[in-house]
């Protein structure tokens, strides 16, 4: 495989290739959004940062979004806005709350009596997330040198006929398993990580299959119903039974014999095998999107300004946005997101 020097790049558009794993580090210390955007600001008199605090809803009259009504500490409490309101909840509570301030399907909404303001049945659909296969692993003599999480990711492809990237195979120096296969497998005692191996975890970066967030009452305190529906679609079935492979062809190959003493985990022939143990394996790598996807179609719900259609004085500023998941990992999608997002508002009121 070509090396590259960096993950966020060509390497994106090429169909096989790896990269060092990459992290958001300045001076040696971890960086977080809160960390890069927030921390120098938190005495500034325009931001009031409230933590322990629930939103419930958009507050609307007429077409119009005027605030939002929260939970703090127990006590409920409205906020008014003088301009808009920008939602930047994620992709599993933006929808919760746009269909439980009435924005949403209107059966949906119906289901839970709450008054519509705005069918937009869009809220909720066209949930996408990659999936993760954790559970490729091999055994590692004593001694062996050690990486870390992610030291190494490669970018490939399941299909011959598709110019594109779209796996991602994540190297570790150590192993990590579902706790199906872990006990499958019987590994060592653990939680989704274990010592003595190193694997590979396996992200399926342009699945097919599509999911829906749906409310399980009209309670705020109440999480949403996740249905992902992963592998619904056996196009994303296939390209990761094919990565399996790939990662076992690498796990398993010459250049790699001294650094291990036998594969863990999945040693499969058969294809109920290999079906099984994907089904054990599979779960999220924890970048839902595309909840509230902007665009004109029936099932859109907000447009190229981020502004909810049907609502004035509304946006929406997270990965719920997305129309389709990047083939990438998601933080730096959404920190572009937030950028685009601020851009606009301060061109909307000459800032
Ligand atoms: C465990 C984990 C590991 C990840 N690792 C990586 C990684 O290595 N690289 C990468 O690129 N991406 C990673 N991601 C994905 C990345 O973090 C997300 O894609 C990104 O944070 C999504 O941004 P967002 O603004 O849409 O939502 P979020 O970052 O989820 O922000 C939503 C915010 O809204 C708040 N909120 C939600 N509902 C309410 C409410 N009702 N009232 C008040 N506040 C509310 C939440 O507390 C949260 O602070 C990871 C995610 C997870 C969970």
């Amino acid at each position: 495989m070509p090396r590259y020097k960096s993950l966020n790049g060509s390497l994106m558009e090429e169909s096989i290739g790896y990269s060092d794993g990459e992290r958001t580090v300045v001076d040696g210390q971890r960086v977080s959004v809160f960390t890069a955007y927030l921390q120098d600001y938190l005495a500034a008199p325009n931001l009031t940062i409230l933590t322990e605090t629930l939103v419930r809803s958009v507050t609307i009259e007429g077409d119009r979004a005027t605030g939002v009504s929260v939970v703090q500490n127990g006590k409920s409490r409205q906020f008014n806005a003088r301009y808009e309101v920008i939602l930047s909840t994620g992709a599993i509570q933006t929808p919760k709350i746009l269909m439980l301030s009435g924005i949403g399907d209107e059966k949906e909404l119906r289901r839970h009596d709450i008054a519509m303001r705005q069918h937009l049945p869009g809220v909720g659909r066209n949930f996408q997330d990659h999936p993760l296969v954790l559970g490729c692993n091999w055994l590692a003599p004593a001694g062996a040198p050690v990486m870390q999480a992610a030291s190494l990711v490669a970018f490939c492809n399941s299909l011959t006929s598709n110019p594109a990237p779209d796996l991602h195979i994540v190297f570790s120096g150590f192993m990590t398993a579902t706790p199906h296969v872990a006990q499958r497998y019987r590994y060592p005692a653990g939680n989704f990580v274990f010592p003595g191996g190193w694997g590979m975890s396996i992200g399926l970066l342009r699945p097919e299959s599509r999911g829906r967030i749906t409310l399980a009452d009209a309670n705020p305190h109440s999480k949403p119903v996740i249905d992902a529906r992963m592998l619904s679609e056996p196009r994303d079935r296939d390209a990761l039974l094919v990565a399996i492979e790939m990662a076992r062809s690498i796990g398993n190959s010459a250049a790699l014999k001294s650094f291990t003493t036998g594969e863990l985990s999945p040693g499969l022939s058969t294809s109920k095998e290999r079906n099984s143990f994907l089904r054990d394996a599979i779960g999220t790598y924890f970048h839902p999107t595309s909840t509230a996807k902007m665009g004109t179609d029936d099932l859109s719900v907000v447009g190229a300004d981020l502004a909810v259609h049907g609502i004035e004085g509304l946006r929406i500023a997270d990965a719920s946005i997305m129309p389709r998941i990047p083939a990438a990992n998601t933080m730096g999608p959404c920190v572009v997101i937030g950028e685009r997002a601020s851009h606009m508002i301060r061109a909307s009121y000459g800032l």
